[in-house]
């Protein structure tokens, strides 16, 4: 294989500790070329050191999309890859209590509020305000809700309205104070808060979400160095400020150039025909597949040194 740990910077290889990555994909589909990249990414940088380790981390809180026969075909798919990881991959669905702890926690210090809104609820107030500049996810919440008092959360709760949990952004930055995380290629990054928001960290429908659970489990699982798309940046502001928190370690990130197709689109899920299972059948090779994310990635990726 001669895909390259594009533009890193060398010495966070220099004191060569053992080096623990994940590939945490959700069972909510088949994987793509830009899954196999990712899992490449992180299992290649955990080779880096002599005693490294490659987790495989399954993403399955979003219960109603997970479908059951998505985690062994992430296995065989892996497998086949040859991107064996170690140890026995560790299921979301299995740690409720762990997020709820982390949860409970960020209650207590008020980093947290009940939110009511629905979403048309927040379409509507979003679209009354100036434009702001946003994340992927859309504008942040507008925090109607961050305003309720603590008698006005009780009454709604006791009547039974629906809640998220949100973080509050402004006064969780209060309390952790300015920070920062390294990227293997984007460096040093200040924690910019506003960024995404109060984002929501326990949903209505299944309770707690990514931004917690990643988070909660990067710590869990002893990783070291966080890989992901680089379209997940944003995200990492979040991350920090939540880490800090729950004074939970600070691991090193990288975030890496996302696979697109022919027209420079990212890959989905929805496009089975794409999928490594069909690339397979079809009769392709792993490293033919390899070449052509290779190849992708030579005229998508933005060259940062
Ligand atoms: N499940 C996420 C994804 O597939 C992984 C996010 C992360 O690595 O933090 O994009």
């Amino acid at each position: 294989m001669t895909l390259q740990l594009q533009g890193l910077t060398r010495e966070i290889f220099a004191g060569n500790a053992p080096i623990v990555t994940r590939f945490a994909p959700s069972p909510t589909g088949l994987l793509h070329m830009g899954h196999a990249y990712a899992a490449w990414v992180a299992r290649e940088l955990a080779l880096q050191s002599t005693e490294g380790i490659f987790l495989l981390r399954f993403e399955d809180i979003d219960t109603p999309r997970v479908k059951p026969d998505y985690y062994d075909a992430i296995e065989t798919d892996l497998k086949w890859l040859g991107l064996p990881w170690n140890e026995t991959p560790l299921r979301q669905s299995t740690r409720s209590d762990a997020y709820q702890s982390a949860l409970a926690q960020l209650k207590s210090i008020g980093a947290i509020y009940p939110c009511f809104c629905t979403r048309s609820e927040i379409l509507a107030e979003t679209a009354r305000m100036p434009s702001a500049p946003h994340g992927p996810d859309g504008p942040p919440y507008p925090g109607t809700c961050r305003a309720l008092s603590l008698e006005q959360q009780q009454e709604k709760i006791e009547a039974g309205i629906a809640h998220s949990w949100r973080l509050n952004s402004e006064l969780a930055s209060q309390l952790s104070g300015p920070l920062e995380f390294t990227d293997l290629r984007f460096g040093r990054i200040c924690v910019e808060p506003s960024l995404l928001g109060d984002v929501i960290l326990a949903r209505k429908d299944i309770g707690p979400a990514y931004h917690l659970a990643v988070v909660v489990d990067d710590a869990f699982q002893g990783i070291t160095h966080v890989t992901r798309g680089e379209d997940l940046l944003q995200s990492t502001h979040v991350h920090r400020l939540l880490q800090t928190l729950l004074k939970l370690p600070a691991p090193a990130y990288l975030h890496h150039p996302l696979v697109t197709d022919e027209h420079g689109k990212r890959l989905a899920k929805r496009a089975d025909s794409q999928s490594i299972a069909s690339l397979r059948n079809a009769g392709k090779s792993p490293q033919e597949i390899f070449t052509l994310i290779e190849r992708s990635l030579d005229h998508s990726a933005t060259d940062i040194n």
